[in-house]
């Protein structure tokens, strides 16, 4: 496979070159072969400008806005007007007789968070709760464990890159229905993130996961520190996004593949997971990858383990996913690309019968089309490529596999396929549509680490 790749950009031949003088049909546009979005991603407030992820106030019009659960977005807010309201109680905008919220009680500290958390009233139906989430707090900070010591002064700033990570993964699986139980609904299984910094005298922190406890070493999260890391590691790509969908991939493999009847073509496709994870590790790192890595595995480090390679490939999957739903929720389309290269065919999936094998080819060759532009778009800026990977042929068979995996999770929780539409292609207007700060900063309070709950 050769699409662009940091290592070997593909330059397009003379006749490749050529800007098409007509447009190919709408079948062969990006849109129709990505096909609509698992998740939107472009928000808008009441007044019409658009918002992003982050933002808890529109800059246009300083209407109150919040992420919502129950429609995987942010959404602009009224004060609630119901006889009996507490203050501080919000509806959606519109909507004063509906479902209210609060804000997490996050939204004031340095994690600044946006999300809402559910005020439940009579008529309410019984899914809309606070089961299981810590009092006052929303999912995403519910399953926080443990946050850095903020007595000292730049763990703030790391909280917040940690916590804002953490909001993207989530909002993602919510929006393709995969579970996400707190430690408070389930104890044995359910998830805790514990972000631990390497205290002076204490050992290293590594990052990992274990029966649903996901660790990062929160020093991960300040620039310099991991980006010595890649360097050093020779990787393409490391980011905070990149740790929490690798460990959230242990987790579900766990949940997923290990206790049912996925476990074998897992180990038709990613290897015999009884191999020693120990011994595997420490030949990984004392004599490096196989030599022909690039051929087999996403990733180096995939190839350490099993385990690591469906970790590795999950992550990819949910990068895809997550950028091609960002691309299509803003209409970004590329329809006269001719970087084409060479695409992928049905020969190359690990299920080329499967009902679902020929939508999912085509969104793999979209993702292709669509990275060489961006690619092409970060080097005109001098920037390091966007998606610095090339997909071997053998990697496309196990991103089949969880692409399989998660779409019978998502059928078997009767929800949907889709959410959300592509919304309308936005005319990016200025200032107005930069994305708003979190939230004011606030002075970090002095609070010991690690804290029991957030
Ligand atoms: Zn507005
Ligand atoms: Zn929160
Ligand atoms: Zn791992």
């Amino acid at each position: 496979m050769s699409s662009a790749t940091n290592a070997q950009p593909i330059e397009p031949t003379a006749t490749e070159a050529i800007v098409t003088e007509t447009a190919p049909p709408a079948d062969e546009s990006l849109a129709s072969e990505l096909q609509a979005p698992s998740l939107s991603r472009a928000y808008q407030c009441q007044c019409g400008r658009p918002v992003f992820l982050r933002n808890s106030r529109c800059l246009a019009c300083s209407t109150p806005l919040g992420y919502i659960i129950e429609r995987l977005g942010v959404m602009p807010l009224a004060p609630a007007e119901f006889v009996g309201a507490e203050p501080d109680t919000f509806t959606l905008f519109g909507d004063p007789n509906g479902r209210a919220y609060r804000r997490c009680a996050n939204f004031l500290t340095p994690a600044a968070c946006n999300w809402m958390v559910p005020v439940p009233r009579d008529g309410d139906a019984a899914s809309f709760t606070t089961d299981g989430l810590v009092p006052g707090f929303c999912l995403s900070c519910s399953v926080t464990r443990t946050i850095p010591d903020l007595s000292i002064e730049r763990n703030g700033q790391l909280w917040l890159s940690l916590e804002l990570a953490k909001r993207r993964l989530l909002s993602q699986l919510l929006a393709l229905h995969l579970p996400v139980v707190t430690r408070l609904t389930d104890p044995v299984h359910g998830l805790a993130f514990d972000f631990l910094g390497s205290m002076p005298g204490a050992g290293h922190v590594m990052t990992g996961h274990q029966t649903g406890v996901i660790t990062l070493n929160a020093e991960e999260a300040e620039d310099a520190v991991r980006e010595r890391i890649r360097a050093e590691m020779r990787e393409p790509y490391r980011t905070l996004l990149g740790h929490f969908r690798h460990e959230i991939g242990h987790y579900y493999w766990d949940l997923l593949v290990e206790p049912t009847h996925w476990l074998e073509g897992f180990r038709q496709l990613f290897g015999d997971d009884r191999e020693d994870y120990a011994t595997a590790l420490r030949n990984h790192y004392d004599n490096g990858p196989p030599p022909d890595w690039k051929d087999r595995f996403v990733t180096s480090y995939a190839s350490s383990h099993p385990w690591e390679d469906w970790a590795e490939t999950w992550a990819h999957y949910l990068h895809m996913a997550d950028a091609a739903d960002t691309a299509l929720s803003f209409g970004v389309d590329a329809r006269n690309v001719e970087l084409s290269g060479d695409l992928f065919e049905m020969a190359d999936l690990w299920q080329p019968d499967d009902p679902g094998a020929p939508q999912f080819l085509d969104f793999l060759n979209g993702w292709v089309r669509l990275t060489n532009v961006l690619n092409e778009m970060s080097r005109s800026m001098g920037q390091p490529d966007y998606y610095p990977f090339v997909l071997a042929r053998a990697e496309v068979g196990k991103l089949q596999f969880v692409h399989m995996v998660i779409t019978e999770q998502r059928e078997r929780s009767g929800l949907p396929a889709m959410v959300g539409k592509p919304a309308e292609p936005v005319v990016v207007d200025g200032a107005a549509t930069a994305p708003e700060p979190a939230a004011e900063p606030t002075p970090p309070a002095a609070q010991p680490a690690p804290l029991p709950q957030p």
